[in-house]
């Protein structure tokens, strides 16, 4: 919505395609905020340096740059826009300290920051007439001669297909979380853009990078907010220890995701977890605090484990979160394949690198939806408006002929989903080992096979959410063996990928991005520098 809100103003034709309502998107669930150096004693070269460092080093320092400088007036200018971020008593917007970072410098919302944001910039799209397609699925990308040129979808209502040409393609379709089992993330986080960028020739980038938060519920998945640890909440083994001080002794709870995920892990294995958790402690923060910074988090504890925040420590444990991983593009948003743009957790500027610092991925959102509305919108200036036969959209048609027309008996969808998220889980978690991750690469293409029989039962046209389910099947199946072989052959530990078998980083050999091209027999790995601007590699302390 940031990039249409971009092309719009720059009184470019723009339409938005969404396959749920805009304001369903996976956004609305973001909890604990958003950063920007906006405070006397920061600055955004401190907002910087935390993230090259909270990345091991593997961010492209320029983005990096680019996104912490530009940082301060994007969320002034979401203000002004209308988002309601709490305050300091003076007037200022309040900011509170987030993992890995040096100061506190995460504006939020409560713990409903993202919610407050997505309605933000729905607002501003329906003020400028953006065009909205809601429910519409996209099947593929046309690209012709080389250039992007619009998408394949299917109208859900209908179950018709019709192809959308466009000068120009902003890619901004979100996470792929549902790969793993348990995630954090929404049902429709399936990885969708990644595959279609995949399929159209675009090379993913360090797929293999795939963040689990220190704090999820046991069943669920569900997220319990950085921003509770940000309060000042405590995190305890069975013996009632702070176990942090021993990982993390400066940052103790607010190290960096994977280094706190780790830790908890390191606890559970060795016998001092509880029932395969730790204890979240907000008791001390007191009611009317929880009340007013946490009173989401405060319901879903209460909702889904039956525990009241205010009264007892909540049982939380690592759960799959993000994708540091995605679409290559530079800072422009502009990707290998001309007219084909990338924004979002889709894309891999990349600002990440090996690991994710809280509060960065809102922000992402932000700052390169807007210059990846920019670039588009002037290159789709310099285009004459593609003619392409109607025809393009036949290919999907057909293929999904093929999928309804399947017998109905075989196996079900819903277990061969649950197979492959447990497998990732094991094989690509947070230890990974030679052994591990090759057994899930044989069970992923295994999957491929069997892929390929799945009946689809209901074969009505409208809102047949069973099919659209397979072809998301098939779009993860497809990124779960580019993570799964990316992790196979990084032999180092870097930020959230940690090989039991190569404990450390090697900056020597590794100090490299991985892209993934599709062939037919699979992933074709190849490797790219890191560009480095200022900051050099050190050892990474908490
Ligand atoms: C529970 C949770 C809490 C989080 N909290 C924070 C936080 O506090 N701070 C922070 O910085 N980050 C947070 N993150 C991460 C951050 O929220 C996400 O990375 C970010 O919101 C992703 O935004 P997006 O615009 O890229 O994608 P999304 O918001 O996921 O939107 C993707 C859009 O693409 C559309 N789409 C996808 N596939 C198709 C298709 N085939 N056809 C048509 N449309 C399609 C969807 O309909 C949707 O509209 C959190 C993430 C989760 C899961």
């Amino acid at each position: 919505m940031r990039a249409a809100l971009e092309v719009a103003r720059a009184g470019v034709d723009v339409a938005l395609l969404s396959k749920v309502y805009p304001l369903r998107s996976h956004s609305v669930a973001a909890q604990g905020g958003i950063n920007a150096a906006l405070g006397d004693d920061d600055s955004w070269e401190k907002h910087a340096y935390d993230t090259v460092k909270g990345s091991d080093y593997l961010g492209d320092q320029d983005a990096i740059e680019a996104m912490c400088h530009e940082a301060p007036d994007d969320i002034i200018e979401l203000e002004h826009m209308g988002t309601v971020f709490d305050r300091l008593a003076d007037g200022r917007i309040a900011q509170r300290p987030f993992g890995g970072a040096g100061f506190p410098r995460t504006c939020y919302v409560a713990d409903i920051t993202g919610q407050a944001l997505l309605h933000v910039l729905h607002e501003q799209t329906l003020r400028l007439n953006v065009r909205t397609y809601d429910e519409w699925f996209v099947t593929s990308l046309v690209v012709d001669g080389g250039r992007c040129r619009g998408a394949v979808a299917i109208n859900m209502r209908t179950g018709e297909m019709e192809a959308l040409l466009a000068k120009a393609v902003v890619l901004a379709a979100g996470g792929f979380g549902r790969i793993y089992t348990p995630t954090s993330n929404s049902l429709i986080s399936t990885g969708d853009g990644h595959a279609l960028a995949y399929r159209a020739g675009v090379p993913l980038m360090d797929m293999e990078f795939v963040q689990f938060h220190p704090t999820t519920l046991k069943e669920s998945g569900v997220l319990i907010t950085e921003g509770a640890r940000g309060e000042g909440g405590y995190l305890l083994n069975s013996e009632g220890e702070r176990f942090m001080a021993r990982y993390a002794p400066n940052k103790m709870e607010l190290a960096a995701r994977d280094v706190v995920s780790r830790a908890e892990q390191t606890e559970i294995d060795e016998g001092r977890g509880v029932d395969g958790c730790v204890l979240l402690d907000l008791r001390h923060l007191g009611e009317k605090k929880i009340n007013e910074r946490l009173f989401q988090i405060r319901e879903l504890a209460l909702d889904l484990t039956n525990t009241d925040f205010v009264a007892a420590p909540v049982p939380v444990r690592p759960g799959m979160h993000y994708a540091m991983g995605g679409v290559k593009t530079d800072a422009n948003g502009a990707t290998p394949t001309e007219g084909l743009f990338g924004c979002g957790e889709c894309a891999c500027v990349s600002v990440h690198g090996a690991n994710r610092l809280g509060g960065n991925s809102l922000l992402e959102t932000i700052t390169f939806g807007r210059r990846a509305g920019k670039a588009a919108a002037a290159y789709a200036a310099t285009q004459p408006a593609p003619s392409l036969p109607v025809a393009a959209a036949q290919p999907d048609a057909e293929a999904i002929d093929e999928l309804l027309a399947r017998p109905s008996n075989g196996e079900r969808m819903a277990d061969l989903r649950a197979e492959m998220g447990t497998a990732m889980n094991k094989g690509v978690g947070i230890f990974r080992t030679r052994e591990g991750i090759a057994d899930t690469l044989a069970m992923i293409r295994e999957l491929k096979q069997r892929r390929q029989q799945v009946p689809v039962r209901n074969k009505g046209k409208v809102f047949n959410y069973e099919l659209l389910s397979l072809i998301e099947l098939g779009f993860m199946i497809d990124l779960a063996e580019v993570i799964t072989l990316g992790a196979l052959e990084r032999e180092e530990s870097r930020g959230a990928h940690s090989r039991r078998d190569f404990p450390e980083r090697d900056d020597a050999t590794w100090m490299k991005h991985t892209l993934a091209y599709q062939t037919p027999e699979g992933p074709r790995l190849e490797y790219a520098p890191v560009t480095k601007t200022r900051w050099e590699p050190e050892n990474r302390i908490y």
